[in-house]
């Protein structure tokens, strides 16, 4: 006999980077039938909280500690309740969950993730660029500098940038100058194209396009400090140009389609 579940659960959803129309249809359908709703205030769209139901409690979790938003998950769900965790852009990138999914598993209360569109991927579309350019660059480093929250030495910016791969930096925007310092001493020539975009998808989007050697000046005239992500490399603005994809020459034969050359 199978036993009835009294317990609810915890859906983590990734919000998307602030275009509400930018969530999963996934993660709307969960706010709609959400019970509670947990959000990250200081970066969700607070219009995402309109799918709810009418009258459903939301927490903002910015005044919040993380004992406080485990406490609301213990007390929500042992009456049953279906609570969604809403983070900012992709819930895995920044959005400390781990450390609310170790608590929710001591407590043996079930949870899920629905992922989102990260705010890396919201900026390359603002800059309709594509990271992952033949011969310019097939990798993608997602970092941040290091800040109050300190980053393994071995993942300093200075040693990423040695890959001199396509970059997204995080969390860093407040600092341009160091960020641009350690690219410059990773090896990026001053020449490399760099961009930032705060807040990608919302009305208020801003893109900066620059190189290391003026993107600084940039971004202090625009005032831009906080919310903004800092794409790096020549997939930018490849100087010499770039190889066309081997998956649409003509000449190429793949699984799916049979090319000129033999
Ligand atoms: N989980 C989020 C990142 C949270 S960390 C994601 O996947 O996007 C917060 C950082 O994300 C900000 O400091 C900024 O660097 C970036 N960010 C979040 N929303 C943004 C947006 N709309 N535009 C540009 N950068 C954004």
């Amino acid at each position: 006999m199978s036993q009835k579940k009294t317990n609810g659960e915890v859906i983590f959803v990734g919000a998307g980077p602030g275009d509400p129309e930018l969530i999963t249809v996934k993660g709307s359908r969960a706010l709609e039938r959400a019970d509670r709703v947990i959000y990250a205030g200081s970066l969700v769209n607070p219009e995402l909280l309109e799918l709810c139901r009418p009258g459903t409690p939301v927490h903002d979790s910015a005044h919040l500690t993380l004992e406080e938003v485990v406490a609301l998950m213990y007390e929500g769900t042992s009456h049953g309740e279906t609570i969604v965790r809403l983070h900012t852009g992709d819930p895995s990138m920044y959005g400390a969950i781990k450390e609310q999914f170790d608590h929710l598993d001591k407590q043996n209360i079930s949870y899920s993730v629905i992922p989102g569109v990260s705010s890396v991927f919201a900026a390359a579309a603002a800059v309709k660029r594509e990271f992952t350019l033949p011969e310019i660059s097939q990798t993608l480093i997602l970092t941040r500098m290091a800040g109050r929250t300190p980053v393994p030495e071995r993942e300093a910016l200075a040693n990423l940038a040695k890959h001199q791969a396509s970059m997204a930096i995080f969390l860093s925007v407040q600092d341009m100058h160091s960020v641009v310092e350690a690219l410059l001493e990773g090896g990026y020539p001053a020449s490399t194209p760099i961009a930032v975009i705060s807040k990608a998808s919302w009305p208020d989007e801003e893109i900066l396009h620059g190189t290391l050697e003026t993107i600084v000046e940039k971004v202090k005239l625009a005032g831009i400090r906080k919310q903004a992500q800092i794409l790096v490399g020549d997939f930018l603005d490849p100087a010499n140009g770039y190889a066309r994809s081997k998956l649409y020459d003509p000449t190429f034969t793949h699984e799916y389609r049979q090319g000129s050359k033999p």
